[in-house]
């Protein structure tokens, strides 16, 4: 079984007569306890211990957060909030605010920040930290425990953390300690942690997978660890290598660092300087869309946009402007050119445009669910997926087909080559 906090160090391995300290990783993982429901009860304290969805208010409209009170209903979030409304009548039902949320996110990422060197931002409400070699001064588990007290007491926010040798475990962890609590699992203890738990706990565990398990008889962590990884695989593939990994409490995955510099960009040189207005707005929403959809390919929001020009004598202007976490074309389209409408003002040729999206946390664009409703989220994946499919370019808004070519970006965020058009020219 884990052991209690504070009682784990160092490992110690046989290794022929003697015994071998063995230094592992130390990882943690912090997560926002129902982030959007929280801070919407920090701002008005009424709706503590109240039932509280967070989403589109539109019968169309989807949950993006739900409190603990109504999940015994059955409500979860990304359930439409028809269904949501229906199974649980008594909820206060509110409409998110994206800039709000990111407000708080980014007071929780400050705290961190000043206190860890290396910390990944996988979310808005969610954190890894690499804590390794911190033992010798403080203990890892006092200084997790130090931090975690720090955000809720500056930010009124409640969070929970898990402590262990790697990401996956911890991540597991803060789940099992939520709401509001901590725990950590020692190193050689993740198996014994794992074990009892659902299968479903494994964070790549999506529904599909989990009926395939089901329909096998697995229920329990426990199952996957005592089958050959041969029979995962012959099941689920690529991906049955990685959950059977996982059940057995292994994951080498990397802390991959937050920077608010790291950046995606674009930029389009022109052949002859322009001053053609239509073309230049045509090429900044083109380019937006391409980029809007390379964020929603990696996973990833933008929360600070800025836009170039370079002028025909060579003096270059760059405006950048903080908005709220998106990664929604029909969001960032009217603000990339509001931008470029301030930012143009000398009335010369122009030699180069260029976009970038900086400031970027891990995240899918249900951040943006209480603008939209169950319709143009699906419309954004039907028209992702045929991107991925066809081409970048293969669906594109009316506005944008003034561009003839934009420049094609590998994945910025894994090195995946661009998609191409196999079937027809552009
Ligand atoms: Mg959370």
């Amino acid at each position: 079984m884990y052991l209690p906090a504070g009682k784990g160090r160092f490992v110690a391995k046989k290794q022929g007569e003697n015994y071998k300290l063995i230094m592992t990783k130390t990882v943690l993982h912090l997560d926002l306890d129902t982030f959007y429901v929280s801070v919407e009860r920090l701002i008005d304290a009424r709706l503590q211990n109240r039932a509280l969805l967070v989403g589109g208010t539109s019968d169309r409209g989807v949950v993006a957060a739900c409190s603990y009170e109504t999940r015994a209903f059955g409500v979860h979030s990304g359930m439409s909030m028809k269904m949501a409304r229906q199974l649980c009548p008594e909820a206060i039902i509110i409409r998110g605010n994206a800039g709000t949320y990111t407000k708080y996110s980014k007071d929780v990422t400050d705290i961190i920040k000043a206190d860890v060197p290396l910390f990944e931002k996988s979310s808005i409400d969610e954190f890894y930290a690499d804590l390794t070699g911190m033992d010798r001064f403080f203990g890892c588990y006092k200084y997790a425990s130090e931090m975690r007290k720090r955000i809720i007491r500056e930010t009124g926010l409640p969070i929970s953390f898990g402590l262990s040798a790697n990401k996956v475990v911890s991540k597991i962890a803060t789940n099992e300690a939520k709401p509001n609590n901590q725990l950590k699992i020692d190193s050689g203890f993740e198996k014994e942690f794992l074990a009892p738990l659902s299968v479903k706990k494994i964070p790549m565990v999506g529904d599909k997978t989990y009926q395939i398990l089901r329909n096998l008889g697995v229920r329990q962590i426990k199952t996957i660890q005592e089958m050959p990884l041969e029979m995962m695989q012959k099941v689920l593939g690529a991906n049955g290598t990685s959950i059977w990994h996982k059940a057995q409490g292994i994951d080498n995955s990397p802390i991959i660092p937050y920077s608010e510099r790291k950046s995606i960009s674009t930029e389009r040189t022109f052949d002859r300087d322009t001053i053609d207005m239509q073309r230049l707005q045509a090429i900044l929403i083109a380019m937006t869309e391409n980029m809007a959809y390379q964020l929603r390919r990696g996973d990833k929001l933008t929360s600070c946009i800025a836009v170039k020009i370079r002028y025909s004598d060579f003096n270059t202007y760059t405006k950048q402007l903080k908005i709220p976490y998106t990664s929604a074309d029909h969001i960032l389209i009217p603000q990339i050119q509001e931008l470029f409408k301030k930012l143009y003002n000398r009335r010369l040729l122009v030699r180069l445009i260029g976009i970038r999206f900086s400031h970027l946390a891990g995240g899918n664009y249900q951040i943006n669910l209480f603008d939209d409703n169950e319709e143009v989220l699906h419309l954004y994946s039907a028209m992702d997926k045929i991107r991925n499919r066809y081409g970048d370019r293969s669906v594109l808004r009316a506005a944008s087909l003034g561009a003839k070519t934009i420049g094609r970006m590998v994945n910025p965020f894994n090195g995946e080559p661009p998609v191409v058009l196999a079937h027809r020219k552009q």
